[in-house]
């Protein structure tokens, strides 16, 4: 399916406002997988929106007006429609209705304007408005189409996803599937470049988004209405998990880190505990967001200032004097002394710098230093993040939940490994 936009309205041409209906509807059609060939512009001039609408439908199968169906005399966007067609403007009583009835509600009195917005060219399928009050139409005429929307923004998008949208993919006899894998450990350069020649794809598609510390991979595949995009899907999901190996930690549009966490310790039957210094309470909340979070975590600690470390975990008062609050070795006493105190199976323990005060040349703003224990092991790792507090304290929260879950991974692969040796 080939389709042109037409913008009308004499404030684009002027310069007042810019053209955010054609840049969204252009995003949209082209993931929908409807080719965009031109973008025309014309001013509140009936002449001019016929001969745009003509030039529109010699090239084009489906052409997407924008503006023109307010209640004023200039907006004739639907009458030229019509008249280009040569089809009588006809009442259409439900849309009469609802217009009514929305001016009832926001107080303010119908006038034959407003009537004027519920006449549509014979034959045409009403798109009703739900965030506003001009509806929109389509009106068809054999292989062609024209989709009329409303100019405001917010109007048009809704129309758009929730009437327009589905007819396009109806009548194209296409749709578009996407699967969103979620990685975390590995830079958006880096994904890029291990995942370089896979963009060259035009079906299925490949983009890449960003989020706190991790990469969203999207797949898009565009299939019949009645194929299954699995096929394309999932030769192109393989690749990219082979690459990026444990570094996907789940697959969704929304799924948290700590979800994953929650879903391999349940597995296990195990419990965790942490215990935070300048996450201050953030791992436990990740972990408490998600539903079932008691079926792993009994207890959790905030251990601020040297004497909780000391008094609640048994970090030993020389460490702290040694090698400082924040320090692998304070990490690694940290998680230890959780492990015990708390009775889990695996811990957790944050410590570093948040800023913006308290950095030196040899321990900067957003050092931080992350432990875990499991058993008799204790691993400890550094961090260096770059930013402001809020955003130090929330890298070091997903990434000690990163390093938990590559540890359960590890343990979990270590244990297959010796039982198959066995
Ligand atoms: P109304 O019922 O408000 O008159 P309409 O469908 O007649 O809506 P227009 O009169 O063309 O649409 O435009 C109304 C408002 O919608 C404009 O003032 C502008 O704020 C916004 N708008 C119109 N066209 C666009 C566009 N192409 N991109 C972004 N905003 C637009
Ligand atoms: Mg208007």
């Amino acid at each position: 399916m080939i389709a042109e936009i037409l913008s009308v309205g004499t404030e684009l041409l002027m310069g007042q406002i810019s053209n955010t209906d054609a840049q969204y509807l252009s995003r949209r059609l082209s993931e929908l997988g409807v080719t965009l060939y031109r973008h025309t512009t014309v001013g509140d001039n009936p002449g001019r929106v016929k001969e745009a609408l003509n030039e529109a439908l010699s090239r084009a199968d489906m052409v997407i007006t924008t503006g023109g169906l307010g209640p004023t005399e200039d907006d004739l966007t639907k009458e030229m429609v019509g008249e280009f067609f040569g089809l009588p403007m006809e009442l259409h009583a439900p849309s009469l209705e609802a217009i009514r009835t929305r001016m009832q509600r926001i107080g303010r009195e119908m006038t034959q304007n407003n009537i004027k917005q519920a006449y549509f060219p014979h034959g045409a399928i009403v798109l009703p408005n739900l965030c506003g009050t001009a509806p929109g139409c389509i009106v068809e005429s054999g292989r062609k189409a024209v989709a009329v929307l409303p100019g405001p923004p917010r109007e048009l998008q809704d129309m758009f996803e929730r009437q327009l949208a589905p007819y396009l993919a109806k009548r194209s006899g296409a749709k578009i599937a996407s699967r969103f894998l979620r990685v975390f450990g590995v830079g958006e350069s880096k994904v890029e470049t291990l995942l370089q020649d896979l963009f060259h794809s035009d079906n299925p598609t490949l983009a890449l988004y960003c989020g706190a510390g991790e990469v969203v991979a999207r797949i898009s595949a565009r299939v019949r209405t009645d194929e299954d995009p699995q096929r394309l899907i999932a030769p192109l999901e393989e690749e990219i998990r082979k690459r990026l190996g444990e570094a996907v930690y789940a697959e969704g549009l929304k799924h948290p880190l700590a979800q994953t966490v929650l879903e391999l310790l349940e597995a296990r039957g195990e419990t965790v505990a942490f215990s935070e210094s300048l996450t201050g309470g953030k791992l436990a909340a990740a972990f408490v967001d998600c539903p079932g979070a008691s079926r792993a975590l009994n207890e959790s600690y905030v251990t601020y200032s040297n004497e909780a470390k000391h008094r609640l975990l048994g970090v030993q008062n020389e460490t702290l004097s040694r090698f400082g609050a924040v320090s692998a070795e304070c990490a690694h006493e940290m998680a230890l002394g959780t492990l015990r105190a708390a009775k889990a199976d695996w811990a957790v323990s944050t410590t570093g710098i948040a800023g913006p005060d308290g950095g030196s040349a040899e321990k900067p703003v957003g050092l931080v230093y992350v432990g875990v224990a499991h058993g008799q092991q204790v691993w400890t790792e550094a961090f260096q993040f770059r930013g402001d507090r809020e955003w130090v304290r929330t890298l070091a929260c997903q990434n000690a939940l990163n390093m938990l879950r590559l540890k359960i991974l590890h343990a979990e692969s270590s244990r297959n490994a010796s039982s198959s040796a066995e």
